[in-house]
């Protein structure tokens, strides 16, 4: 008998958002489905864990679901979700209400959802999709898509963290990379009912981006598909700076302060060494 594949579902918007019964009806065509997910949202929290009390879950029906409700973040969710669930072998983070482009991504939950499972050496994969004011996404029209992103990116073999964002009527799928040079977060001043000072940290929407990037293709209705790595090195400045330099000795005397130095400085270098080996 083939084993079925199991998948881990979690999000940012909290469990009770339609988005991440939308993302696992999608998934129960391709596996074992279940949803570990934050009681209340968790948007914006980033890659935030929790470390300083203890988590606990509620275990709860949600629709054909065994679903799993959390006091902790996206993160501590796909922890605590393949900790219980033995050999996930993917992890889905969403549907997220709201688009996660460019360097939304440093902030994002959704995205931090997948990235936990990438830690933890599981593929993750975040969805996110354009919400406006007064209407909640019609999913029905953007799960054609999630399922077509899944059955692609399953054929990948290598590709560990994606980002997926949905624009509201897709035409169809492009891959694309982050977009970068413009940041979206703006500190907006106001004064509470006291006359107080109070500042609102608020992302505010941008256009105009290049072309290939994930909002360029979300501008132009494109679903947009990035895959993403966790090794944040600049290897061009690595490079750079390997070239230039070389890193320079610790200077080596005879006061009591300096030797103490020089056997510290040993002490990081033997330990560099058993890291990388
Ligand atoms: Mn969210």
């Amino acid at each position: 008998m083939i084993k079925k594949m199991r998948i881990l579902i979690s999000n940012d918007d909290g469990i009770y958002s339609p988005g991440i019964i939308a993302l696992a009806k999608v998934a129960s065509r391709f596996g074992e489905v279940r949803i570990v997910a934050p009681d209340v949202e968790q948007s914006s929290m980033g890659h935030a864990i929790t470390s300083s009390r203890p988590l606990r879950y509620k275990r709860i029906r949600l629709g054909d679901f065994e679903a799993y409700r959390v006091n902790g973040t996206p993160a501590d969710c796909v922890a605590l979700g393949t900790h219980h669930w033995q050999h996930v072998d993917l992890v889905l983070s969403g549907i997220n209400l709201g688009l996660n482009l460019g360097n939304s991504c440093w902030h994002s939950g959704t995205l931090a959802a997948a990235k936990q499972a990438a830690l933890l050496g599981v593929r993750g994969i975040a969805f996110s999709t354009s919400v406006s004011e007064n209407k909640d996404p019609d999913f029905a029209k953007l799960e054609p898509y999630v399922a077509k992103v899944i059955e692609m990116l399953l054929e990948e073999k290598t590709m560990d963290l994606v980002n997926v964002n949905l624009p509201e009527k897709p035409k169809g799928i492009r891959w694309t990379r982050q977009s970068v040079r413009h940041y979206d977060g703006k500190v907006a001043p106001s004064k509470d009912p006291m006359g107080r000072p109070i500042f609102w940290f608020t992302i505010i929407p941008l256009q105009g981006a290049e072309e290939g990037t994930d909002r360029w293709a979300v501008e132009h209705n494109w679903v947009s598909v990035t895959p993403l790595r966790l090794d944040l090195t600049d290897e061009k400045e690595l490079g750079r700076a390997l070239a230039l330099h070389h890193t320079p000795p610790i200077s080596t005397g005879t006061s009591g302060a300096l030797k103490g130095n020089k056997t510290s400085a040993n002490a990081t270098n033997k330990q560099a060494r058993h890291r990388k080996s």
